[in-house]
């Protein structure tokens, strides 16, 4: 049985710039396996979020191959790499990126209105009860805390129950207190729905606490 779910292979990646190229990923190869929860860890600069980019169909390597369940993700058409985002990837970002206009039960329902599909409405009570949302649903984002209006972001990918989450920094604009909380709801409820999760963190406290850590380096990763 092939438990890889993802997989990079020799991945590069240079920025084009006014003053050149500026290199940020080097020869980037490892596998996600299912229902890990992988931390991805590195000091600013070497890479995180241009390898998420990556793994996530947001931006094309230089050079190197993403493969999800065996599929080379870049050799996809745009419509179709854009369809396997919405249906098989789920993100969080630092930013929490919820819409203010529309409450919180609409923002976590929005990637599923947004394919047209029905929403769920016994998984949407199961994980807003995970993340401490119950009580807010029917609130507008601006009445949340920020850890509050994460755990809706987080809720919001999980949502369409994605093949990977890809977490980039998410508790970066978190107090320390509530960083530890939202990183425990995020890995609680990825263990219970069987998630597999990519978390990139600067906190070397969080990340021991993942299944595995991989150690990021100007643009290069060793297993740590
Ligand atoms: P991290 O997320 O680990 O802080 P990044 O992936 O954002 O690192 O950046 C990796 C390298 O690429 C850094 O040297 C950064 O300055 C550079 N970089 C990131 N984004 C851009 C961009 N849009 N244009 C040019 N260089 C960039
Ligand atoms: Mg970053």
């Amino acid at each position: 049985m092939d438990s890889v779910l993802l997989k990079a292979q020799e991945l590069s990646y240079s920025y084009h710039t006014l003053n050149g190229e500026t290199p940020a990923l080097d020869r980037v190869s490892f596998c996600l396996y299912r229902k890990e929860f992988l931390a991805i860890v590195g000091p600013s600069g070497c890479g995180k979020s241009t390898l998420l980019q990556a793994l996530g169909g947001l931006d094309a390597p230089t050079s190197g191959k993403v493969l999800l369940e065996g599929q080379d993700l870049y050799a996809l058409p745009d419509a179709a790499l854009a369809r396997l985002r919405r249906t098989r990837l789920g993100f969080v970002f630092q930013a929490f990126h919820l819409l203010p206009e529309y409450t919180v039960r609409d923002n976590i329902l929005l990637p599923l209105l947004l394919d047209k599909r029905e929403p769920d409405e016994e998984y949407l009570a199961l994980l807003t009860r995970q993340l401490g949302l119950t009580a807010l649903l029917q609130r507008q984002p601006t009445q949340l805390s920020g850890g509050q209006q994460q755990r809706a972001a987080i809720a919001r990918a999980l949502i369409t129950r994605p093949a990977v989450v890809l977490a980039d920094e998410p508790t970066g604009n978190l107090d320390h207190q509530n960083s530890v909380e939202v990183f425990r709801l995020l890995r609680e409820a990825a263990a219970q729905q069987h998630q597999t999760v990519v978390y990139v963190t600067h906190d070397q406290g969080l990340a021991a606490q993942a299944d595995r850590v991989l150690r990021m380096q100007d643009g290069r990763i060793e297993e740590a």
